[in-house]
């Protein structure tokens, strides 16, 4: 037998949910112990997801705004502006080892024990943890589990990833050289915040979609102007074909597509391929037989309201379970089962949970969709602004977008707000926080918002809902 430790809390998987539940069971008194084993804490979103991607987009952007706007902004560069291609991945890496060993230090400051190796159930009180390192394979049992596993890239059948020249999330995030020509499977956030990324940087960038439209889950009309303002910036689009193959050739990768209408073929050649047609819940290794553990058809593991499986004391949060696959999402719940054990209730509310494409503009938004409200049979009004009649956008070059307001139309209850926008991943907060709240737009439109900022558009949108806007 091997040696087993008792805990209060044992948290499998370190990612935004497992890291967070983590600690903030032990800040509720809890002796908690964490299970990661990839070596680093932080899972898919500091590792190969959220942050060395914004790493790429921002730092590309900068790059592009360098290269194709100093003139209009009154910066001369004498000699040429190119891309350090190896520098700009050590910026990310630098970033992401930073963050990662952030959670370190505040596991320590918490006092949460970091067990480096993967966990299996052995049964639903007790798992093995087999350590990263080879050493001996020992047990920890504990009154409290929460399974925090994540997900992975969902595989394209027939098509083998070598992260080199076929690629997932991991080895896009990883390359050695840009590629000249660049093909992404998938029109969804992930792959056109990669486009936006390559193409900055000179990369011949094409996305195929199987639908007809892209950004599933946005706003129709939002969606509409994100591929009109993706198409502006140069990404060739394939909407409506289905990839029929991918094979790599020794330094090229051939693709197979064909148009769902039409059934037209047609073969592309590329130097990356880029899978990116949505991700699954991961529990690989995890044994959760041993624990009897189910999980639906789409392999997420099947919990109550309070994040129970079939055992109450076994806990599921994040990727590998229902919902949003973001990293707040996460988050919100690992707090809210940690105060669950303690308390008995805890707070996530599904309808106000923000998405963001970090492309440039940003798009953002939070409740619900023009679509969502007509299906629904709620009455509603829009309020719009755009940022042409921004003076801070205007004075800073970079107008593109609107916010979009989506009121009750008896009581002005803000419904969803819709943003294209510089920064609108930020200014989405506010919207969450009227949601949250329960405000109307004359609420929002009735408190002073500083000049001359982005915000001010948010404020006039608000306006537009009930009344004339000032400044468009
Ligand atoms: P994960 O982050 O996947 O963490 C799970 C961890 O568990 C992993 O580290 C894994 O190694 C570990 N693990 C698994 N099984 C075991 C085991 N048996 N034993 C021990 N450890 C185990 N979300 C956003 O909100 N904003 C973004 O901008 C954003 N950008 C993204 C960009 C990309 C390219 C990708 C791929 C994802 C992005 N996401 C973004 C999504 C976000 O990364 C996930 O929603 C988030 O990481 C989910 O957190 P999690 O804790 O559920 O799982």
């Amino acid at each position: 037998r091997y040696a087993s430790t008792k805990y209060d809390v044992v948290v499998v998987g370190g990612g935004p949910g497992g890291y967070i539940a983590a600690i903030k069971a032990a800040q509720l008194g809890y002796n908690t112990a964490c299970i990661e084993k990839r070596g680093a804490l932080g899972g898919t979103c500091l590792n190969v997801g959220c942050i060395p991607s914004k790493s790429l987009l921002n730092n590309s952007h900068l790059y592009h705004q360098v290269k194709h706007e100093a003139g209009i902004r009154g910066i001369s560069i004498n000699g040429d502006i190119s891309v350090d291609f190896p520098g700009l991945m050590s910026a990310k890496e630098k970033a992401v080892k930073q963050l990662t060993g952030g959670i370190e230090m505040l596991f320590k400051k918490n006092k949460v024990t970091y067990l480096k190796g993967e966990g299996s159930f052995v049964n639903e009180k007790t798992l093995a943890v087999k350590p990263i390192d080879g050493s001996e394979t020992h047990e920890v049992e504990a009154d409290h589990i929460i399974v925090a596993t994540g997900s992975e890239p969902t595989p394209f059948p027939g098509i083998e990833i070598d992260e080199e020249r076929i690629v997932t999330n991991t080895g896009i995030l990883a390359l050695k050289e840009i590629p000249k020509r660049l093909t992404i499977i998938g029109g969804g956030i992930i792959g056109l915040e990669m486009a936006s990324v390559y193409s900055r940087i000179g990369s011949e960038v094409t996305v195929i979609e199987f639908q007809s439209a892209l950004g599933s889950g946005m706003d129709g009309e939002v969606a509409k102007n994100v591929q009109k303002f993706l198409g502006k910036q140069g990404l060739n689009f394939k909407l409506g074909t289905k990839v029929t193959k991918g094979v790599r050739n020794g330094e090229v990768v051939n693709i197979e597509v064909e148009d769902v209408k039409s059934g037209k073929k047609e073969e592309i050649e590329s130097d990356v391929l880029l899978v990116a047609i949505g991700r699954r819940p991961y529990t690989e290794g995890l044994n959760i037989e041993a624990a009897g553990l189910e999980a639906d058809n789409k392999g997420r593991l099947i919990i109550d309201e309070q994040f129970r499986t079939k055992h109450p004391h076994i806990r599921v949060i994040g990727d590998v379970t229902f919902g949003p696959m973001l990293a707040h999402k996460a988050e919100e719940e690992g707090v809210a089962a940690a105060e669950y054990i303690k308390h008995g209730h805890g707070h996530v509310n599904y309808g106000n949970i923000p998405s963001v494409m970090y492309t440039h503009p940003e798009v953002a938004w939070v409740g619900l969709n023009e679509e969502q409200l007509k299906e629904q049979g709620i009455k509603y009004k829009v309020g719009k602004f755009p940022f042409i009649a921004n003076s801070r956008a205007k004075t800073n070059v970079d107008t593109e977008g609107f916010v979009k307001f989506l009121a009750d139309a008896e009581t002005q209850r803000v419904l969803g707000v819709h943003i294209i926008g510089p920064n609108a991943g930020e200014m989405i907060a506010e919207a969450g926080l009227a949601l949250e709240y329960g405000a109307s737009t004359e609420d929002i439109a009735r408190t002073c918002h500083a000049h001359p900022t982005l915000s001010e558009a948010f404020k006039e949108a608000a306006l537009a809902t009930f009344d004339k806007p000032l400044n468009f």
